[in-house]
C-alpha cells in the first residue's frame, strides 16, 4: 500500500478526551473515530488489525473444535422472554420497537438465540458435544462508555456456545477453551491470566476470567506471581481427552478477580514475596451454566437411554475489539504503538526518504515490489515530506520493521532496517535486507 494513496488520518495533538494511553494513541495513530459515546467508525489501520485479531482467535477457534455461524445483531425479545431475562437485563440492552410494534434488541450476548437454533435441530446425543460461534457486534448501553474501544457501547465480541450431555462432558467443553483462550491471547503477545470469577448475569456455576495486567485495568485482582509464567500448550496441541493436565498449571495458582477475592486464603495459600496484587483488563471470559437455558428454553436431547434431557452448556466470550486497545496498553513507548508481528497491520513500514531523487526512489519502488510479491504487508510511504515527520509517523503507527531508504545509503547500495520494538538499526544492502524480512 503506498501511503500517498492510502488513509492514514494522523493527529498531530494528543487528543484531551482519552484518558489512557491506548486510547490516545489510537486516536493519534488514525484507527478510530468516535461517532457517539462508545461507538467507533474503524479507519483503514485500525481495520486492519481488528482484523487480524480475529483472524487469531477464529483459528484457535477452530482448532479447538468450534463451529463457526453467524447470527444476527438484532434479536426478537420474545427469545428472551422465553429465559426469563428479558426483564432482568436491565438498561445495558437496548431495546427497539419496529413498525409493526414488535419488540425487539440488539443483541448483548446470544445463549437465548444459539439454543434456539440448537433445539431446532438437535434432538440426539449422537450429535455432541456440539460448540458454536460466531463473531458478531454486540451492542451494551454501558452506564460509562470509556477508554475508547475497551469499554464501547457497540464492541465486537466472539461468543462460543458449548452443548454436551452431562456435566463432566460439558467440563471438557470448558477446558477446551480454556485451551484456546491461553493460546489466542499469547499469539497476540499478551499474558492474560485465568481467574476464578462471578458468573454475573450470564448466571451458572463456575467461571474464569482472562485478564491482561495493566494498571489502567478496571478490574482489581490478586495472584500468585508465578501464574504469570506457567507454560501455555504448543501450536500442535492435541485436544483429545479431559485436558484437565493441560489448565492445571494455571488453575493450581491463587488467581482471583476483586469480586470473588478471599483474602484469608490468599494470605494462607500465598507467600509473602509472591503475593501480586493490581489491576487488569478483562479480555475474555468462559462459563459453564448447566441447563440454565436449556430447562426453560426446552432444548433437551435423547441419551443413549431414550430418555430425553436438557443439555448441558457453556458460554465463551472473548473481546475483539477490546483486545485492539489491551494489545496497546501491553505494547507501546513514548513514540507510539508497538504491534507485535501477529497483530501488526502492515509487518514493514517502507520509508521514502527522498522521493523527488530518482535513484532513492527507484530503489525503494523496486524493494516495495520485491517485498510486495514475496507476500509481505508493506506500507510504502512515498509521500513527499520532512524525514523527520515520516519517522515520527511510523514510530507511531508502531509497524513492526522499518526500512528507511535514503539518497547516501543508495549511493553505496544500502539501505537501513530498524526494529520498532528494540530500537535497533542496522545497515545493509538491500538483498541482504530483503533476506531479512522475507
Ligand atoms: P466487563 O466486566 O468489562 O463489563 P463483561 O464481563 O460484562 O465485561 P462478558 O459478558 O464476559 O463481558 O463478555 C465477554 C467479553 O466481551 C469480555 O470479556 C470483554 O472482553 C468483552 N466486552 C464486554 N463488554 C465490553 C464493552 N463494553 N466494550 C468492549 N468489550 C467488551
Ligand atoms: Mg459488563
Ligand atoms: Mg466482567
Ligand atoms: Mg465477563
Amino acid at each position: 500500500m503506498r501511503l500517498s494513496r492510502y488513509f492514514l488520518p494522523i493527529l498531530r495533538e494528543t487528543p484531551k478526551e482519552a484518558e489512557i494511553v491506548s486510547h490516545r494513541l489510537m486516536l493519534r495513530a488514525g484507527l478510530v473515530r468516535q461517532q457517539a459515546a462508545g461507538i467507533y467508525s474503524w479507519l483503514p489501520l485500525g481495520q486492519r488489525v481488528l482484523s487480524r485479531i480475529e483472524r487469531i482467535v477464529r483459528e484457535e477457534q477452530d482448532r479447538a473444535g468450534a463451529v463457526e455461524i453467524l447470527m444476527p445483531t438484532i434479536q426478537p425479545a420474545d427469545l428472551w422472554r422465553e429465559s426469563g431475562r428479558y426483564d432482568d437485563y436491565g438498561k445495558e440492552m437496548l431495546r427497539i420497537v419496529d413498525r409493526h410494534e414488535r419488540d425487539m434488541l440488539y443483541g448483548p450476548t446470544n445463549e437465548e438465540m444459539v439454543t434456539e437454533i440448537f433445539r431446532s435441530y438437535v434432538s440426539s446425543y449422537k450429535a455432541l458435544p456440539l460448540n458454536l460461534y460466531h463473531i458478531q457486534w454486540k451492542f451494551r448501553d454501558e452506564v460509562r462508555p470509556r477508554f475508547g474501544v475497551m469499554r464501547g457501547r457497540e464492541f465486537l465480541m466472539k461468543d462460543a456456545y458449548s452443548f454436551d450431555i452431562d456435566e463432566a462432558a460439558a467440563r471438557i467443553s470448558y477446558n477446551k477453551m480454556f485451551v484456546a483462550y491461553l493460546r489466542t491471547f499469547a499469539r497476540m503477545g499478551l499474558t492474560a491470566i485465568p481467574m476464578r470469577a462471578e458468573t454475573g448475569p450470564i448466571g451458572g456455576d463456575l467461571s474464569h476470567e482472562f485478564l491482561v495486567l495493566a494498571e489502567t485495568g478496571e478490574s482489581g485482582v490478586y495472584c500468585h506471581k508465578d501464574v504469570l509464567d506457567q507454560p501455555v500448550p504448543g501450536e500442535g496441541f492435541d485436544y483429545s481427552g479431559d485436558l484437565d493436565a493441560a489448565i492445571a498449571p494455571w488453575t493450581a495458582y491463587y488467581a482471583a478477580t476483586e469480586d470473588v477475592h478471599d483474602q484469608e486464603r490468599f494470605e494462607r495459600e500465598v507467600p509473602e514475596d509472591k503475593r501480586l496484587h493490581t489491576r487488569g483488563i478483562e479480555v475474555g471470559q468462559v462459563f459453564y451454566f448447566g441447563t440454565k437455558y436449556s430447562a426453560p428454553m426446552k432444548a433437551t436431547v435423547a441419551g443413549p437411554d431414550g430418555v430425553e434431557r436438557p443439555v448441558h452448556s457453556g458460554s465463551y466470550g472473548v473481546g475483539v475489539s477490546r483486545l485492539a486497545g489491551a494489545i496497546i496498553e501491553a505494547s507501546h513507548d513514548d513514540d507510539g504503538i508497538i504491534w507485535p508481528d501477529s497483530v501488526a497491520p502492515f509487518a514493514v513500514g517502507l520509508i521514502n526518504l527522498k522521493p523527488v531523487d530518482e535513484a532513492t526512489s527507484a530503489a525503494a519502488e523496486g524493494i516495495y515490489e520485491r517485498l510486495t510479491k514475496a507476500g509481505i504487508d508493506v506500507l510504502y510511504d512515498d509521500v513527499d515530506n520532512r524525514a523527520g515527520a515520516k519517522f515520527a509517523t511510523m514510530d507511531l503507527i508502531g509497524l513492526p520493521w522499518q526500512v528507511i531508504v535514503g539518497p547516501k545509503g543508495i549511493a553505496s547500495g544500502e539501505v537501513e532496517i530498524k526494529r520498532r520494538a528494540t530500537g535497533e538499526r542496522e545497515t545493509l544492502t538491500i538483498d541482504a535486507a530483503i533476506n531479512r524480512l522475507v
